[in-house]
């Protein structure tokens, strides 16, 4: 048993989420930050600037 990969195929429920730090909204992981999610620190671009 390999519970330590992340597969993409799995249900949305079971995907990682984080709390953004500027407008406090739980976010959810996205395909496009798949392989930058241990980066991902905002909801958006938009919560990316206003923090900025
Ligand atoms: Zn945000």
């Amino acid at each position: 048993m390999n519970t330590k990969t992340f597969g993409g195929g799995k249900k949305p429920s079971e995907r990682p989420s984080k709390i953004c730090p500027v407008c406090q909204k739980p976010f959810a992981w996205r395909k496009k930050w798949a392989r930058d999610w241990e980066n991902v620190i905002y909801c958006s671009e938009k919560c990316k600037k206003t923090r900025a």
